[in-house]
């Protein structure tokens, strides 16, 4: 018989294996934060977003609705206006940080597939907001540097960074240049499904074995980088929050 914990594992349905709930202290518990805080409140077409998604084989990649309604509000916070996000899949966090942003506000967001981020492009037009969005497909390191060569250094207050986890260092290298001082990158998996602190001989899946080494790479670049304060927060999956400071 399954126990109360498998039960409302199952019912969530998502995020088992490479997944937020292992970071509290039950499921349960992050069944209260949804079900008390975060579905009542989540805006529609970010609801109905959730639900195509949630139909796609690759699900598990999306953004959780609880850090879609943080990344919602830590925009709002910080007012931003000009933003970057570098890995869309179907939309859900591009929808959350859209909503945020004021009706001139822009997100320059690229992923390598364009066909998931078109799955979703009919609710953001619904809600209004798709003339914010400049989606650009393909790999995202190419244009980070045409970015930079056309003298973009500064420009961005906030940059959600959710791709490929073993290029985040070659990110960091130019998102700390786009960004503007005092502005925000937000590195998200960054506690990488609890197997950072996962013993050597833990019998991890394949993928998140490989990067997972990147991961630990890259918290430890994060945390001696100087030029950056930073603060991790164990939502989702594990983000960090890094200030530029200089
Ligand atoms: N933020 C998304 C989830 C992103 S999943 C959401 O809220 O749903 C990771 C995405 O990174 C995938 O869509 C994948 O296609 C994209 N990706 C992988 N490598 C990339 C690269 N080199 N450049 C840009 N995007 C990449
Ligand atoms: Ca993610």
């Amino acid at each position: 018989m399954a126990t109360a914990g498998e039960e409302s594992q199952t019912q969530a349905g998502r995020h088992q294996e490479v997944g937020h709930k292992s970071l509290l202290q039950s499921d349960a518990l992050y069944q209260y934060i949804l079900e008390t805080s975060v579905y009542p409140r989540e805006p529609e077409p970010m609801k109905e977003l959730r639900e195509i998604t949630a139909k796609h084989p690759w699900n598990i990649m999306t953004t959780s609705a609880d850090e879609g309604q943080f990344l919602n509000m830590l925009l709002k916070l910080i007012n931003a206006k000009n933003t970057m996000e570098i890995g869309v899949f179907t939309g859900y966090s591009l929808l959350a940080t859209a909503l945020a942003l004021p009706d001139d506000g822009k997100i320059l967001a690229m992923d390598i597939n364009r066909e998931n981020y078109e799955l979703g492009l009919p609710v953001i037009q619904k809600a209004g907001v798709a003339d914010k969005i400049d989606f650009r497909e393909g790999p995202a390191l190419p244009i980070l540097d045409q970015l930079i060569e056309d003298g973009k250094q500064g420009a961005f207050d906030f940059i959600f960074v959710d791709a490929d986890k073993d290029n985040y260092l070659n990110y960091h290298k130019r998102l700390i240049e786009l960004v503007k001082v005092g502005g925000l990158i937000g590195y998200d998996n960054t506690l990488w499904n609890g197997s950072v602190v996962a013993p050597p001989d833990a019998p991890l899946r394949k993928y998140v074995r490989y990067y997972r080494d990147f991961v630990l790479e890259l918290n430890k670049a994060l945390a001696a980088d100087p030029r950056i304060e930073i603060c991790m927060l164990p939502v989702g999956d594990g983000i960090t929050l890094c200030r530029r400071i200089s």
